[in-house]
């Protein structure tokens, strides 16, 4: 984002297909100042279709056709929203996404690629699946190859359809079958009088492969019914398939329908030759979604990757004012189609040819477009002005990594602590406890009240996610004091921005808190919002205590410590931040810290000690139980739950800002190796810490892991002077 210059425009690109990941890239290279660019993708991968063959039939893992939409948007300056479109009203200029309410635009493109399911089949919807969104098929083909290969099911396959694609996939799942289980019984239906439509010469290679890897094409057939473990044909011929695939043309997404879109009577969005959707200012569409009067061509990916400069400049134009450009499409494209193994033909101008060697020209083209994406060009961070002061490049850690977000950019502990000690706080009676613990203690009319504050730099651009996990993160010392959400101020500071920005991220933020407050039955009772250098979010929260609040100071020697959530959100966010954190532990790290605590708080209302583990770490935390406790801990560092990925990213040196002023507060004896790290890094809406009963301890695991959380019960309390030993 232009850090300087204000936010004036909303660029919404609704779907991570291949168009708009070359738009992304693109954007990257050569932002738009003034534009807040937003993508919206179910996952936070999009698969290269490409690849999809080889991956099916076991050439290529998952992660080389993936293209990783969270490292590719932190390069585009995009935030990601993890959802799905299920309406675009195009008058009001709004996007509806299932759970995340309504995203406003100023300009829009739509690049959602087609599906294969065919629902109108009986049993379709229950025995089967569409050979596209790949990501589902992929999923399901690889637990059916994981059930083929354990013996639970037979290697039985039928594919509906036997175009270019059905072919493709038949022949990759033989192959793949063949390699697990040496054979399988794959059957191919197709509707017409012959397979791979319009090309004979390909149409005859197809059938030899087919031939030669035991594939069973039925031709002029269509399928009446899908059943569990076989399909039944309409001349009642029964086929066997404990996996079916839909694979017979491309349909548009139902739910397009239900906007007010000019679509062809197949569905697909009508696109002028800019690929403006026709009669819908500011509004375009690309790939397989789109119908390009103009110059109509087949559903393929070719086009969509043609598309990409021709979109990325008409998006440009439409934001800043500028002339359109028209996209002229190619007539014909080359067609390398893979025949199972390592083995491929290639069609195009009506001729096709099978020689060895067009498999590895079709891998180097693939991996060619992939590398793109894997290895998105570092932006290198200025050189420091010279001469600089003394310390700036130490406080950089000297490597010029930027400041953190979340938590990861606390004041450090020792800062804090100095302060704290050299002020003599004014007292009240009616104040029975202030700093130092998750919240203070106020007595009210004879009521405890507790209050607490806390305020993040955005460590996500998505405003009603942060926002999410911000309120859950301030939550989390109302719960550890068994305290019941009452009510929450909010503190907001925007990056500059136009005020129609402005009232659209206002409105997320507030969704969003509103949200998270009314399911804990709190109100949101005022706030203050700014505008700044860059989002950051703020809770102040009262709780009600109907008990004794649960403070860090009733920690007793024998008491288990529990902790309900892994660690890493640090190392991760940080890493995430220089694009090389991976995308989906990303999106699981997301999902967890987005997830509320408050009923594990309540199985844990029996604990002796309790806190949240936020900006000091683990250790930060634990010593300040042992300290107010007047105990000792010891830590098993091979219990420490971590989330995916942050093992792998520490070793690789990712840590958050704060890690060594944390280590520093909170030495640990006898703590070493890459684990140990976990142990002062920085949490964001971390778990809650917990000391409790040692006898309980197995019932409270279960119990919160029954709830979905991921609980460990990761050392215990000690006699002895307050300090945290590791074993
Ligand atoms: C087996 C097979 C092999 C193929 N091989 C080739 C080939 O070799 N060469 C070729 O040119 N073409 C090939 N194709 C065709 C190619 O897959 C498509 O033309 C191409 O994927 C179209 O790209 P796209 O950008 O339109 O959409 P896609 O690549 O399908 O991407 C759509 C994106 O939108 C997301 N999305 C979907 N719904 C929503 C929603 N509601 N909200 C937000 N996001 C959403 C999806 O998650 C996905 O990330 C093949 C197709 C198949 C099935």
């Amino acid at each position: 984002m232009q850090a300087s210059l204000p936010l004036t425009r909303d660029l919404v690109l609704i779907g991570g297909g291949h168009t708009h990941a070359l738009v992304a890239r693109m954007w990257g290279m050569t932002p738009l100042a003034g534009t807040r660019v937003t993508l919206i993708n179910p996952g936070p991968t999009a698969p290269y279709s490409g690849m999809l063959p080889g991956h099916i039939a076991g050439h290529y893992r998952r992660q080389e056709l993936d293209i990783d939409l969270v490292q590719l948007s932190r390069f585009a300056g995009a935030r990601l929203i993890l959802g799905a479109a299920r309406a675009i009203d195009p008058v009001n200029k709004l996007i509806h996404v299932e759970g995340r309410g309504q995203i406003a635009y100023d300009v829009a493109s739509i690049d959602i690629g087609i599906h294969a399911e065919m629902p109108d089949i009986p049993g379709f919807a229950q025995h089967a699946t569409g050979a596209k969104p790949l990501d589902q098929y992929a999923a399901r083909w690889r637990t059916f190859l994981a059930r083929v290969s354990s013996g639970e099911v037979e290697p039985d396959v039928a594919v509906i359809g036997g175009g270019v694609a059905g072919m493709e996939l038949a022949l990759a799942m033989a192959h793949a079958l063949q390699g697990a289980v040496g054979g399988s019984r794959v059957s191919v239906i197709e509707v017409g009088p012959e397979i791979a439509g319009r090309n004979r010469p390909t149409a005859a290679l197809l059938a030899r492969a087919a031939q030669a890897a035991g594939v069973a094409v039925h031709l002029n057939t269509t399928v009446k019914e899908v059943c569990a473990q076989s399909l039944t044909l309409d001349n009642g011929a029964s086929v066997p398939s404990q996996f079916t695939v839909g694979a017979a043309g491309a349909f548009a997404h139902g739910w397009l329908s239900q906007s007010q879109l000019p679509l062809t009577d197949d569905g697909f969005v009508q696109v002028d030759e800019s690929l403006r959707v026709k009669g819908c200012d500011g509004l375009f569409a690309t790939g397989d979604c789109a119908h390009m009067a103009h110059a109509p061509r087949p559903k393929a990916g070719v086009f969509a990757v043609r598309a990409a400069p021709v979109l990325r400049d008409n998006l440009v134009a439409a934001l800043s004012g500028s002339e359109m450009k028209p996209f002229r499409p190619q007539n014909d494209y080359l067609k390398l189609i893979s025949l199972g193994g390592k083995h491929a033909l290639a069609e195009k101008w009506g001729r096709t040819i099978a020689i060895p060697g067009l498999w590895g020209w079709k891998n180097r083209i693939d991996q060619k477009f992939m590398d793109q994406f894997r290895n998105l060009p570092t932006m290198a961070s200025p050189p420091l002005p010279s001469p600089v002061s003394l310390g700036v490049a130490e406080e950089l850690h000297g490597n010029g990594k930027p400041l953190c977000a979340g938590c990861g950019s606390k004041v450090a502990p020792g800062a804090l602590d100095a302060a704290l000690s050299a002020t003599t706080l004014a007292r009240r009676e009616d104040v029975l406890s202030g700093p130092g613990d998750d919240a203070a203690i106020l007595s009210i009319g004879g009521i405890k009240q507790v209050v607490t504050t806390d305020h993040l730099r955005a460590f996500t651009e998505d405003a009603g996610l942060f926002t999410r996990i911000a309120a859950l993160h301030a939550l989390g010392d109302i719960w550890s004091m068994r305290a019941t959400p009452q009510a929450a101020l909010l503190s907001i500071t925007l990056p500059r921005m136009s005020e129609p920005l402005q009232r659209r991220s206002m409105t997320e933020i507030m969704h969003a808190a509103n949200e998270v407050f009314g399911s804990e039955n709190a109100a949101i009772v005022g706030g203050h919002s700014t505008m700044g250098a860059e989002m950051s979010l703020g809770f102040t929260v009262t709780g009600l205590c109907e008990r004794t609040p649960i403070t860090n100071a009733g920690a007793r020697p024998g008491d288990a410590l529990i902790l309900t959530r892994p660690l890493g959100s640090g190392v991760l966010l940080a890493a995430e931040m220089q694009g090389a954190a991976d995308g989906r532990d990303v999106a699981a790290l997301l999902r967890t810290m987005a997830t509320p605590q408050g009923d594990a708080a309540v199985a844990l209302r029996m604990a002796h000690a309790m806190t949240d583990v936020t900006g000091f770490g683990l250790a930060g935390h634990l010593l300040s139980i042992c300290r107010a406790s007047g105990v000792r801990a010891e830590l098993c560092l091979d219990n420490l739950p971590l989330y995916n990925g942050a093992l792998e990213l520490a070793e690789e040196g990712h840590f958050s800002s704060i890690y060594a002023a944390n280590l520093a507060a909170a030495p640990v004896v006898n703590a070493s190796g890459a684990r140990a790290i976990f142990l002062h890094d920085p949490q964001t809406a971390g778990g809650l810490l917990a000391a409790i009963p040692q006898e309980a301890a197995t019932d409270l695991k279960r119990e919160l892991d029954a709830k979905g959380h991921v609980a460990a019960v990761i050392g215990t309390v000690l006699e002895g002077p307050p300090e945290i030993i590791c074993r």
